[in-house]
């Protein structure tokens, strides 16, 4: 029976390790939010940023936008920020409205105060290894792998989903650690060799979005999983992986809820101290 990577224990260190930091830093770190409309998923997202940055002393601002607000007004917003010398990180809440390109904007913001690694320059930097400002979901999936105490030199990694926030930038953060790492999607399913992958992977990460797709009789015995998936199935919530079947072949599972979920936030905080002390010793981040 698999052993639980739950993700609180590790948010609780990681949280502690922050409030020492933030110490030494001279200000208080101040994280400025900007939602556009009220969409549940990102109020919900929002309130636990602010929760998590008042435990850790963070101010977090709040700023709550019209869902009409036009992109040329959400550019001249977000410059205003970028030039704020009080703001220190910014974030931008997903989803935004229709009429905003989510590409254009995440290259408008200062690659400085970019605290979810969002910015072409600082995903660029992925590339080259020791990036600082990491996608948050991304770096949540390395914190729980690197919590196994599993070694990554040389294993098979594989990745179900290709997004730009998690599949995309992990597939560098492991291949930094020389996992040999292979990237699935909707081709891999569609050409009926998903399972293939899955089989052979020994650390398999999900993250799509579709409930049961990875099933428990192809999760190789003694291997790590890491289900990113968030479904909402009845009153339930579950995430990619048949968890009951799986748990009983690998080595180490995360829960859904309580896996990655819990560090996500923790990570975008981190970022923020890490984006604060390239702003003071004037190192480009
Ligand atoms: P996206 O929708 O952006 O990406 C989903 C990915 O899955 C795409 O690459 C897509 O490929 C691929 N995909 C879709 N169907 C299949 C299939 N049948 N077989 C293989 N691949 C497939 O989602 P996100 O990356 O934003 O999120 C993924 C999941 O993770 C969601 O459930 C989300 O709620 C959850 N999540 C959880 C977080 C947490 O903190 N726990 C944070 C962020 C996300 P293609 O594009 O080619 O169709």
């Amino acid at each position: 029976m698999a052993k639980l990577l739950e993700g609180k224990p590790i948010a609780e260190r990681i949280k502690e390790e922050i409030r020492e930091q933030a110490l030494s830093l001279r200000v208080k770190p101040v994280l400025a939010s900007v939602m556009m409309g009220d969409d549940p998923g990102a109020v919900s997202y929002s309130k636990s940023q602010a929760r998590v940055a008042q435990e850790l002393g963070i101010e977090y601002q709040p700023h709550n936008l019209k869902a009409n607000t036009t992109e040329t007004h959400l550019l001249d917003f977000i410059k205003k920020l970028n030039t704020n010398k009080s703001v220190h990180g910014i974030i931008i809440q997903n989803p935004v409205p229709a009429q905003v390109d989510y590409k254009k904007l995440s290259s408008f913001i200062d690659p400085g105060k970019d605290i979810e690694g969002i910015h072409p320059g600082n995903i660029g930097k992925l590339i080259f290894g020791g990036s600082r400002l990491i996608p948050c979901t991304a770096y949540a999936v390395m914190e729980l792998i690197l919590a196994s105490g599993v070694d990554l030199y040389g294993k098979e990694a594989v990745i179900v989903g290709h997004s730009e926030i998690v599949g995309k930038p992990l597939a560098l953060l492991l291949l930094e650690r020389f996992a040999t790492v292979t990237v699935c999607h909707i081709g891999t399913s569609k050409a009926g060799k998903l399972e293939g992958h899955v089989k052979r992977a020994e650390i398999l990460i999900v993250a799509v979005g579709c409930p049961g797709l990875i099933k428990g009789a192809w999760v190789k015995e003694g291997s790590v999983v890491i289900d990113v998936g968030i479904n909402r199935v009845g009153d339930n919530i579950v995430g990619d992986v048949e968890f009951t079947a799986a748990e009983k072949r690998a080595a180490y599972i995360t829960p859904v809820p309580g896996g990655v979920g819990p560090l996500t936030v923790v990570m975008l905080m981190r970022n923020l101290i890490e984006a604060i002390k390239s702003q003071q010793s004037g190192e480009y981040v």
